[in-house]
């Protein structure tokens, strides 16, 4: 996985102190009720004598409610026209925000992501943040207001609204905590932090003191949703420290950061399951060097983000592809493949859409063997087959029929004993010290 592109410049390792930024989600935001929470939390924060900064994203189910407004106008609406659209949620939001603490006697003021300063990449839907100028930011801050900036939304080269991607107000919120060096950058959601699993698939899921950045960077682009996964990878490249936690509860919540010694103690950290893959194969391919750059030469040039590949063993010269994608990138990619498959003597290209990936990782996994077998074995026990395998140093992920997903989570959450509070193993001080030097 490629780090966040081109940034440059205006993001700097190092702290501000007391500068806090403070991102909101949908669900946090849903009513007026809600809105007026979010006003109080954020006003304790600047009580307690922090300068505040706030990224809301758009109300309750605003994004998916204009996605399906522009697909009943039109089938196939284009991306800046999406985007042109998409935004409006978080502009809503920001308002509404900043006047909730108007009422409240603060000075506040909304910004969009434009006005932030926040510049993007042209690639509308999925944009990168390339540069934050934050002068106008702290000019706010300077003159004592609270700042609200519209998450998930930037400016491209061409002066175009570009969103980020779903999920893309985590990743304003860690890039302006980054450009402004804040001493924290809190998400405020509907759980109480990073849960060992999505805690509505696993009811006995546990919630995580704190995770290392990789770690977290897996789980979320494995489709735990809690963080998007370029937040964390902005979070890990600059340095800022993520903390998770309730806008409903008061608790303390689960603090993303850099790796320790001890993290490698615990095999497993998390399960996710991604339920928003597809699985296409390209049958009959002629088993000859080249094919498979061929192939995937033609998806890159279409920006179709690729994720597992299986190639099945060649039989008189002929073998078949399998690989998954986001399910929003199929139309295009039957396109790209139906166009080359002339070209490429390739005979069919089949689509499934029942499949979800679910999948273990924790850093600890780099030091201990017979993690796969022991995944393997109890999906077995359990009836589940498995269609695909991937690993990397820190994960496992295999492919199962969609309606088995959530129970495969159960099955390997229960299998690593995730509900249980991690017991480390009994290391004296002096020996875990001489192993952190090795
Ligand atoms: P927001 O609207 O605040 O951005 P999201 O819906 O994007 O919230 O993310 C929060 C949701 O992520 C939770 O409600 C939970 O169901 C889901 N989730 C998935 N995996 C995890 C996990 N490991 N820990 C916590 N929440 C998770
Ligand atoms: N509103 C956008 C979405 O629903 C961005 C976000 O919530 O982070 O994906
Ligand atoms: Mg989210």
């Amino acid at each position: 996985m490629k780090p966040e592109g081109a940034v440059r410049g205006t993001f700097l390792k190092g702290r501000q102190m007391g500068l806090i930024v403070q991102k909101f989600g949908g669900s946090s935001l849903a009513d007026p009720a809600c809105l007026r929470r979010v006003a109080a939390r954020v006003l304790e924060t600047r009580r307690a004598g922090h300068d505040v900064v706030v990224v809301v994203s758009a109300m309750g189910d605003t994004t998916d409610a204009l996605i399906e407004l522009a697909h009943q106008v039109n089938s196939s609406p284009s991306d800046r026209e999406m985007d042109m659209l998409m935004s409006t949620g978080e502009q809503v939001s920001v308002a509404v925000l900043s006047m909730a603490l108007h009422v409240m006697g603060v000075e506040a003021v909304s910004l969009t992501g434009a006005q932030a300063g926040i510049r993007t990449d042209a690639a509308h839907r999925k944009a990168k943040i390339l540069r934050v100028n934050p002068a106008r930011i702290r000019r706010h801050l300077r003159e004592g207001r609270i700042v609200i900036v519209a998450g998930f939304q930037g400016l491209t080269p061409l002066d175009d609204i570009a969103t980020l991607g779903r999920g893309g107000s985590d990743t304003t919120a860690v890039a302006l905590a980054a450009a402004l060096r804040a001493e924290r950058c809190q998400i405020f959601t509907d759980v109480e932090g990073v849960y060992s699993a999505d805690p509505r698939v696993v009811p006995d899921a546990r919630k995580l003191k704190e995770i290392a950045y990789d770690e977290m960077l897996e789980l979320a682009s494995l489709g735990a949703r809690v963080l998007m996964s370029r937040s964390v990878e902005f979070a890990k490249k600059y340095g800022v420290r993520i903390e998770v936690l309730s806008s409903f509860v008061k608790a303390p919540g689960t603090l993303v950061k850099e790796e320790v010694a001890d993290m490698e103690d615990i095999i497993v950290r998390g399960i996710s399951a991604d339920q928003d893959q597809v699985k296409l194969t390209i049958g009959h391919v002629p088993d000859r060097p080249g094919m498979a750059a061929r192939i995937f030469r033609e998806l890159a040039a279409a920006n179709i983000n690729i994720d597992m590949i299986v190639q099945n063993t060649s039989e008189q010269g002929i073998t078949d592809i399998s690989f998954t994608i986001h399910r929003d990138d199929q139309p295009r990619a039957r396109e790209v493949l139906e166009k080359a498959a002339r070209s490429l003597k390739v005979r069919h290209v089949n689509v499934d859409q029942d499949i979800a990936k679910v999948s273990v990782v924790g850093v600890g996994m780099r030091g201990h063997s017979g993690v796969a077998y022991r995944v393997f074995h109890a999906l077995a026990e359990n009836n589940i087959n498995i269609l695909m395998i991937a690993t990397s140093e820190i994960k496992i992920s295999v492919v199962v029929r969609k309606k088995l997903a959530d129970k495969a989570m159960r099955v390997l959450h229960e299998t690593f004993s995730l509900h249980k509070a991690p017991r480390r193993p009994a290391v004296k001080k002096g020996a875990r010290n001489a192993r952190k030097k090795s």
